[in-house]
């Protein structure tokens, strides 16, 4: 597939936030709407050689627009160091595009309906890593591209890297436990910052 153009790219994404924001028939609408909260669509570089893909916005991201903004954003920020990442270098995104209920996980008919927007922005910024954060991302990007791992648990697919055929090209899908993980379980802490150096090798 032809590699796109800095302006497509900007256009193309563009044209998916102003779809999300208009998203009336999402179940996560009227909440949205009634917190005043923002869809949170993405964030970094548009030509990106890395993309994380979280769940779905929390408190702060949902009140900013941002991804990775609040508490488990501190993580991900120290863990990008780590593997000698800048955030603007890569770009941060979610499956889910709005805040659920209290932090709950995305509900199935919430994948359906946010994922191919994802799918979207996968297939317009052409990163060569796809980094999943926790198992919602890494269930969804492993069964997209055909993996037979994508029924297998976080705890035993993180760390590794799974190659994939795009529509651009070959893809390495390296599954990460999430950030927030490490906040109620600091003995991740070390076993995700020891996942993350494997990006340092795709810079
Ligand atoms: N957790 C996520 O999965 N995504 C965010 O943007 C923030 C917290």
């Amino acid at each position: 597939m032809k590699t796109k153009n800095s302006n497509e790219r900007d256009s193309q994404l563009k044209e998916i936030r102003d779809e999300v924001v208009a998203l009336t028939s999402s179940p996560l609408y009227a909440y949205r709407t009634e917190n005043k909260y923002f869809p949170v669509i993405g964030e970094g570089s548009h030509t990106a050689q890395i993309m994380f893909v979280g769940e779905a916005p929390g408190r702060n991201e949902a009140k900013t627009g941002r991804p990775f903004c609040g508490s488990a954003g501190k993580v991900l920020d120290s863990l990008l160091g780590e593997a000698g990442l800048k955030r603007e270098e890569v770009y941060i995104t979610n499956i889910v595009k709005d805040r659920p209920e209290n932090n709950r996980d995305p509900l199935p008919e919430e994948i359906k309906i946010y994922g191919p927007f994802l799918d979207r922005q996968i297939d317009i910024i052409q990163s060569q890593v796809i980094a999943t954060l926790g198992r919602y991302s890494t269930k969804y990007i492993l069964e997209k591209f055909g993996r037979s791992e994508a029924s297998q648990s976080i705890g035993e697919l993180h760390g590794q890297v799974f190659e994939a055929e795009s529509s651009y090209g070959k893809v390495y899908i390296v599954p990460l436990y999430h950030p927030a993980a490490a906040i109620y379980n600091q003995s991740l802490i070390e076993t995700l910052k020891k996942d993350f150096r494997i990006l340092s090798k795709f810079k």
